[in-house]
């Protein structure tokens, strides 16, 4: 319905990778209907509490989004949500012109299975101003999310999906590149969707949203489409490889170290004092392992890999 006001952000996948060829495998028929809202009644969100920060504090990936987007980093509004599901908070950032609130992004990102939430680092919310799109530092699990997005479980899967790709499966190595991937994407005769198309990264990452809504969604995608065994290697390998990462229940046991805290600018309090120091702490409890970040892959390379999609009709 939304789709001709959508954006698409322009993926760059393939500087390291080298495989952003566009797939000719044709498209599943029928094709596959929006799995947004069955996923969101089927995926029961964990109980939050969330805390603002002191305005003035922000981490530098957020000001650094902000910036690149022609946004004032003063105006994003920064908290932590705690889940009940793990010790460690995760950071959100939200322009206060986002369409999504506080509280949307707290419980539709608290409807992903924890394991999955595992992989995020910042979930940061811009305005979309009439379109809906997203994209991921995959290699930090940093999303960026544009527009009313609080009723699409898809659009943060399918980002999350990117970062799994790489940091979940085969560690380091894009496993959408793998041998194993390929074969299965092989054996097959249809590919999900026209996005899908666009090469192996984003076929991995719709595959994700499809793995997850056949595990979480009674009777699976053959619910919703009669040809699923048209992809079927491709989403069994998906939910073989990721395992329990898209299962609903447990507890949090992997995140990456969080964000480097700044200042937004001058005109907040923290810029007028000299060597201001944010008052949180936000190490990494006892309950998670630290997800290595991969040298080469730092922030300090932030367009390594980029994904967007934007939900079909
Ligand atoms: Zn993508």
């Amino acid at each position: 319905m939304l789709a001709s006001k959508l954006s698409h952000i322009i993926c760059v996948i393939g500087l390291i990778t080298g495989v952003n060829g566009k797939l000719d495998k044709p498209l599943i028929k029928p094709s596959i209907p929006p799995l947004d809202a069955a996923l969101f009644k089927n995926l029961k969100t964990t109980q939050w509490t969330k805390s603002q920060w002191e305005w003035g504090w922000i981490p530098d990936r957020c000001r650094d989004v902000a910036n690149a987007h022609k946004l004032n980093p003063y105006d994003i509004e920064v908290f932590n949500v705690q889940y009940t599901d793990c010790a460690d908070i995760w950071i959100m950032c939200r322009h206060h012109e986002a369409e999504v609130s506080q509280d949307q992004m707290a419980d539709i990102f608290g409807r992903l299975p924890v394991r999955m939430r595992d992989y995020v680092r910042l979930s940061i919310a811009f305005p979309g101003r009439g379109s809906r799109s997203a994209y991921t530092y995959s290699d930090l699990g940093d999303n960026i999310y544009f527009g009313d997005i609080q009723n699409h479980p898809t659009l943060w899967a399918h980002e999350i999906g990117h970062t799994l790709d790489i940091n979940a499966v085969t560690k380091g190595q894009d496993f959408s590149a793998s041998p194993r991937w390929i074969a299965a994407y092989n054996q097959d005769q249809a590919i999900s969707d026209d996005y899908a198309q666009t090469n192996q990264a984003e076929n991995f990452a719709q595959e994700t949203v499809i793995a997850l809504f056949d595990k979480v969604v009674p009777g699976g995608i053959g619910t919703v489409e009669p040809n699923w065994n048209a992809i079927f290697h491709q989403y069994a390998t998906a939910q073989d490889a990721l395992g329990d990462n898209i299962i609903p229940g447990g507890r949090c046991r992997n995140r990456f170290p969080n964000a480097g805290i700044v200042c937004m600018g001058p005109a907040a309090p923290c810029g007028k004092k000299r060597n201001a120091v944010a008052p949180f702490n936000v190490t990494l409890s006892d309950e998670v392992s630290e997800i290595p970040v991969i040298a080469g892959r730092d922030r300090k390379t932030p367009h390594s890999v980029v994904g967007a999609w934007t939900p079909s009709q």
